[in-house]
């Protein structure tokens, strides 16, 4: 990695606007501890605080596990990016400009701009889906199923649903005609390539759920068909922007929720978080469709104390739960399993019994 004078001076300014204490205050709960701040780790399984940030010095230093460094190499480890992303992304936070090519060049910058055009490639496609969901005549069955299944406008508007429509050429053709390349949209996952040349929509005549990481960028989409053709529930495919392993659905938009609560409720689908919200819950979050990772547990003990897993009561949700138990035990974050009745769904469960007998059930 080659440091030219440029991106030294650019890093300085950076780091000069991005504060620690503020960058790291917004993953890992930070108490006062004379002149610095302590807290849980996020790199290392612990329950006493052996993290420490010091504001004076601008750094961070874990005594359990050795890590350690300034915001930079915070940003890097705790999203995963490398240190042009790490720049970039502190950069448009603190409005610091970025000179062209700031990154120095090289590999690592590359696969910045590569990880831009994705993100650019998935929010435009958010606007497309979201705009058609809420005008086109064609979007008329989506809306109806959203209204049937309960979500009330404004959470579809937070959470900016959207509707791919039943064509197999609406994002091949309108991505270039807002100037976005293919080949990143295909590398997002959004479109599949044709096995005699060409693309075809990835998502067709499904509801669209935004996949938010914890910089609130769009990683990726969970899709709910309509119909009745299969898959039910699609998910972007893994990309240099998405893993599903680390990626929570909601907690960007809940974190606030959760951090007050101290308390997060875990659920397994999407369509569960917004009947949670619809109710007054607004402390959840939603594994995508995987297992979870010791990566999803590190992430939630950032911004609660207590992590509530609320899962279907049929089989398959008492076997998810079985298994993740462990891995709970094993990061020393402190977790309940909830079983609901029979084979309801928190979805289901609100829906016939009301937020008030959930209430019981999580006491
Ligand atoms: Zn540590």
């Amino acid at each position: 990695m080659t440091t030219s004078p440029q991106r030294a001076e650019t890093a300085r300014l950076v780091k000069e606007a991005a504060d620690i204490v503020t960058v790291i205050g917004e993953h890992v709960q930070l108490k006062r501890s004379g002149a610095n701040l302590k807290g849980v780790c996020p790199f290392h399984a612990e329950k006493t605080p052996s993290f420490m940030v010091q504001p004076e010095r601008q750094t961070f230093h874990c005594f359990g596990c050795g890590e350690g460094g300034d915001v930079f190499t915070f940003v890097m480890k705790y999203h995963n990016l490398t240190f042009p992303e790490a720049l970039q992304e502190l950069a448009q936070r603190f409005n610091v400009t970025l000179p062209e090519r700031a990154g120095g060049g090289g590999q690592d910058q590359e696969q910045a701009q590569k990880r831009q055009a994705l993100l650019d490639a998935n929010e435009q496609a958010a606007i497309l889906y979201h705009r058609l969901l809420l005008e086109a005549p064609e979007a008329a069955d989506a809306r109806a199923y959203l209204a049937k299944r309960g979500v009330p406008a404004e959470l579809a508007e937070r959470f900016r649903l959207g509707y791919a429509p039943n064509r197999w050429d609406f994002l091949v053709k309108a991505l270039p005609a807002a100037g976005l390349d293919l080949e990143m949209a295909l590398a997002a996952g959004l479109i599949v390539k044709k096995e005699h040349g060409g693309f075809y929509d990835r998502f067709r005549d499904r509801v669209q759920f935004p996949i938010l990481n914890l910089s609130g960028q769009i990683v990726g989409f969970g899709g709910r068909i309509l119909g009745d053709g299969q898959p039910k529930y699609l998910n972007s495919p893994e990309s240099p922007v998405f893993e599903k392993g680390r990626v929570l659905f909601g907690l960007y938009q809940n974190r606030e929720a959760v951090r007050q609560a101290r308390r997060c409720l875990l659920v397994e689908g999407n369509f569960d978080l917004l009947a949670l919200l619809a109710h007054g819950f607004a402390n959840a979050a939603a594994p995508l469709g995987t297992a979870l990772t010791p990566a999803h547990i590190r992430t939630l003990k950032g911004y609660c104390d207590e992590t509530i897993l609320l899962f279907d009561g049929d089989t398959a949700g008492e076997k998810a739960a079985t298994r993740a138990v462990p891995l709970f035990l094993s990061e020393q974050v402190t977790a309940r399993v909830v079983l609901l009745p029979g084979s309801h769904d928190p979805d289901t469960f609100l829906a016939e019994y009301g937020a008030e007998e959930l209430t019981k059930m999580l006491a």
